[in-house]
């Protein structure tokens, strides 16, 4: 208690110090009113290509053969696979993840600095799912007004049953969001069968709860919240933006001076905006884009679809609010106009960045090896002295195959003259090019044995090379070990 009195005692001094302004607002709630238009058509056709995406790829099936998964998109974690249409990556891949992380960080910075925050305004997940709870809220709940007339009233039965359906609307959808998230870990009919007789495993269980509770509670109650205050992203946007950008701008020099209601004819002649209000009432986040670029904008648009209605209404020329750059703003203040450049120094750099970042990663997909080795020497005994004066060394010898058919590994040794291999399960059996074979998709351990000749020459460690084919392919990769002998040697048995 004396801590926090001791906050709340240093915020008051805060506050002090700003002249009386308080640190934190109170929320102020959001009723954004429906719109038409072609802004809003294109967000539907967006929200209605990303959810299904979402719901339905788990569903979508892919081949790969007789016991292996038939899912097209699956993250085995239990088997440490991810696979991806006809793709398949191991642990040793994450390379990869990195490279689509980095070629989606630099295509974002890319697409930002040509069309501002876009991805918030039209793809972004919170968008998106907020997007729909509103639209399940206004078909409820009604519009703006409605809405607004209705909580300010009493809590009556209208009221009652409203809420309760919208907020079981939500919940419903916020269920599906996270069941459909499960799906992308297990195959999607096994797990789904599984959820509902009670037999799925814990976590599917505790992780549909957990993004049915963060659906619910960031696109139903958080919504503008979130973009504002928990997204980094608008924080560091303007790094990405310059005056070349295109951003929802509302046309100062056309629309000012506003004129509401009937003017004194003396004053001086008005701007196009009529004040009417239907931009900021339109906005999902609550701000009015005349006080110009703000961070909680994310350039939907929906404000341009509500301004067009009003200048139609009005007779006058769309797009009072309209996508432009900064600079052409300025330039239009003059009586001029900028065109949009889209190749300006920094989309140039965002460009190559991306362009070599794909490049590397494409690269690094093609050329991935199908084959792997990894050696590990026997600890002891490091080495043998057989009867006839040859020296024998004990190697666990880990292969990979990550071809779809049984691959028959053909493993040599260089570097030591005269040496033969044997499988540690028949240690008679002595070849100068011993046949290890390894299931499709897998990895296998093998006890290697292998015997320098007594005519070898001899030293305490000798580096030696492993190599590894696969003749059904081709390929080949090898591993530099050693071979250990004792430190003093003179030939001959012992
Ligand atoms: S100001 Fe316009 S573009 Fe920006 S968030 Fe609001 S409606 Fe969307
Ligand atoms: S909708 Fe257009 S006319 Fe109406 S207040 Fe906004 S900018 Fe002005």
């Amino acid at each position: 208690m004396a801590a926090m009195s001791r906050v709340e005692e240093r915020r008051r001094q805060l506050e002090q110090s700003l002249g009386g302004e308080h640190l934190y607002a109170n929320r102020v709630r959001v009723y954004s009113k429906a719109v038409k238009g072609p802004m809003r058509r294109v967000k539907w056709a967006v929200l209605a290509f990303c959810l299904t995406i979402y719901y339905l790829l788990p569903w979508l099936r892919w081949d790969r053969g007789i016991g292996r998964p038939s899912q097209a998109v699956l993250l085995d974690i239990a088997a440490r696979r991810y696979y991806f249409f006809g793709l398949e990556f191991w642990p040793q891949d994450i390379y990869l993840l990195t490279g689509t992380l980095i070629v989606a960080a630099v295509g974002l910075f890319l697409v930002t600095s040509l069309f501002g925050r876009v991805w918030c305004g039209y793809a972004c997940p919170q968008t998106v799912w907020t997007d729909l709870f509103m639209w399940f809220e206004r078909e409820i709940e009604g519009d703006r007004n409605e809405r607004m007339k209705r909580d300010a009233g009493p809590l009556g039965l209208d009221k009652l049953w409203r809420k309760a359906a919208k907020h079981a609307t939500w919940l419903f959808i916020a269920f599906w969001t996270g069941g459909a998230w499960i799906m992308y870990f297990a195959d999607a009919p096994t797990i789904t069968r599984q959820f509902w007789t009670g037999a799925a495993p814990l976590p599917a269980y505790f992780f549909t709860g957990l993004f049915t509770f963060t659906t619910y509670a960031l696109a139903g109650w958080g919504r503008e919240q979130v973009c504002t205050y928990m997204c980094p992203w608008p924080r560091f946007q303007s790094a990405m933006l310059d005056e070349q950008s295109l951003t929802t701008t509302y046309q100062a020099w056309r629309g000012e001076p506003r004129a509401h209601g009937k003017r004194d004819p003396s004053a001086p002649p008005a701007g196009d905006c009529v004040d009417c209000g239907a931009c900021y009432t339109a906005c999902p986040m609550g701000i009015d884009i005349r006080d110009g670029i703000q961070l909680e904008c994310i350039n939907c648009g929906l404000c341009i679809d509500a301004c067009d209605h009003v200048m139609r209404i009005t007779g006058k020329p769309e797009r009072l609010i309209a996508w432009d750059t900064l600079a052409d703003q300025k330039a239009k203040q003059e009586g001029r106009s900028v065109r949009f450049r889209l190749w300006r120094p920094r989309t140039v750099i965002y460009f190559a960045a991306l362009a070599i970042a794909m490049t590397a990663m494409l690269t690094a997909l093609a050329l991935r090896a199908s084959l792997a080795i990894d050696v590990e020497h026997d600890r002891a005994p490091l080495f043998v002295l057989l009867p006839d004066g040859g020296i024998r060394n004990g190697y666990t010898v880990n292969l990979t195959n990550r071809t779809q058919a049984w691959a028959p590994f053909a493993l040599s040794v260089t570097g030591l003259p005269g040496a033969t291999l044997a499988n540690g399960t028949t240690p008679r059996e002595r070849h100068r090019v011993l046949t290890l074979s390894v299931a499709p998709d897998s990895i296998a351990d093998f006890r290697v044995l292998l015997t320098a000749p007594p005519d070898a020459p001899k030293a305490p460690r000798r580096p030696i090379g492993f190599v590894l084919r696969n003749p059904t392919t081709g390929a080949q990769t090898s591993y530099g070990g050693a071979f250990m002998g004792p430190a003093t040697y003179s030939g001959g048995g012992p």
